[in-house]
């Protein structure tokens, strides 16, 4: 590295005339060795499903998905990831892969929930077009075309967008709130961040990292890598076999998730940013109260004891300090760790 840094210019030159380069899309969209398939294989769309316990949809599925992907006439592969279900899901899996090499199954030894399944499936994924949809038939596989459709229009990722939901109404309204919280906060104009229908371009998908519970919160992630989200009414049916995997808790967890979110993604890399601006504001508003009351005392002498306020100044003066105080920590911390990959480049021309 340190030699190739020393270079001149004409040198460096000369040993690119004498090296084969790799194509400029294999470079950027960081391919890896195993993704690096030859033309005659490629394959131009990869259906990724994550699944736990869905073995009632799962025939039904196969069987949709096999007619719609046939008639678009594109290479494809479908990436099943078996989320540790415990049901006969995976006897399943194992028999349509048996029938059609077109079909991969990834089966996890537990369940870790869908983001890291969806991530697993993004890892294996060597289609220029990744597609998600959930097992449960819930997202029908007809809607496949037209995201691929609206994706060419030159979006990064189109995200499905659940109009009509069918869903029961304890689900449907905290829905709503949580998508118009996201929408306000984040600023990105589309209505459902947590479609398990989307599409999106292969360098998408291998430059965010989802985990935790993160998958709702993809389009976000997306966004604030430069990509463009495009958005798509797509049908919705109502669960006919098994039942939803996300109880009543989800909305807290989305939540927090979604403070995890703008912590780690906004502030991560500049931690004093957001404490040193609560801290800062905390400070100078508990100095200038306080200042105000011993200028009163000054003048008019009234006395300090008989003013309560004076204690709301300190407690904000104190916590002022301690915002700030967690902030230099922060960046102390931050400047240790491994910050690689937190950009994502779109072209270089050299
Ligand atoms: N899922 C998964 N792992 C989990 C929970 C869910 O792979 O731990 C899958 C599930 O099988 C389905 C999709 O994620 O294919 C969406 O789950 P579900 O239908 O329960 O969510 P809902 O439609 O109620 O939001
Ligand atoms: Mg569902």
């Amino acid at each position: 590295m340190t030699e190739e840094k020393k270079e001149t210019p004409q040198k460096k030159q000369q040993r690119r005339r004498r090296r084969p380069q790799p194509k400029r899309s294999q470079q950027q969209e960081g391919k890896s060795p195993v993704n690096q398939k030859s033309d005659t294989k490629r394959v131009a769309v990869s259906v990724v499903i994550p699944l736990f316990n869905e073995e009632g949809s799962l025939p039904v599925l196969a069987d949709e998905l096999k007619s719609v992907l046939g008639s678009m006439g594109m290479p494809y592969e479908i990436i099943y990831v078996d989320d540790g279900s415990t049901d006969d899901s995976f006897k399943i899996l194992r028999d349509l892969h048996k029938k059609n090499k077109r079909i991969k199954v990834i089966r996890l030894r537990k369940n870790f929930g869908k983001s890291t399944a969806l991530a697993l499936g993004f890892q294996q994924a060597t289609g220029d077009i990744v597609v998600t949809l959930d097992a449960d038939l819930q997202d029908d596989p007809a809607e496949i075309p037209n995201l691929v459709k609206e994706l060419k229009k030159g979006y990064d990722v189109v995200s499905g967008w659940k109009k009509r939901r069918r869903d029961p109404i304890t689900k449907t309204i905290p829905s709503k709130l949580f998508n118009y919280t996201v929408r306000l906060i984040t600023g990105i104009k589309i209505h459902d961040f947590n479609c398990g229908l989307k599409a999106y371009r292969q360098n998408v998908i291998k430059t965010i990292k989802i985990y935790g519970e993160l998958h709702r919160f993809i389009p976000v992630l997306a966004h604030w890598q430069g990509f463009g989200i495009g958005e798509l009414i797509v049908q919705h049916r109502k669960r006919k076999f098994g039942k939803t995997k996300f109880g009543i808790t989800r909305f807290m967890k989305g939540f927090l998730d979604f403070i995890t979110v703008i912590f780690t993604t906004r502030f991560a890399a500049r931690p004093l940013h957001l404490f040193g601006t609560i801290g800062l504001v905390s400070f100078f508003t508990g100095f200038i109260i306080d200042a105000y009351l011993t200028i009163q005392w000054f003048l008019g002498n009234i006395a300090l004891s008989n003013r309560p306020l004076l204690l709301a100044g300190f407690l904000l003066i104190i916590v002022g300090v301690q915002f700030f105080a967690i902030g230099l920590l922060g960046e102390m911390i931050s400047r240790g760790q491994n910050r690689e990959n937190e950009y994502s480049i779109r072209d270089i021309l050299e």
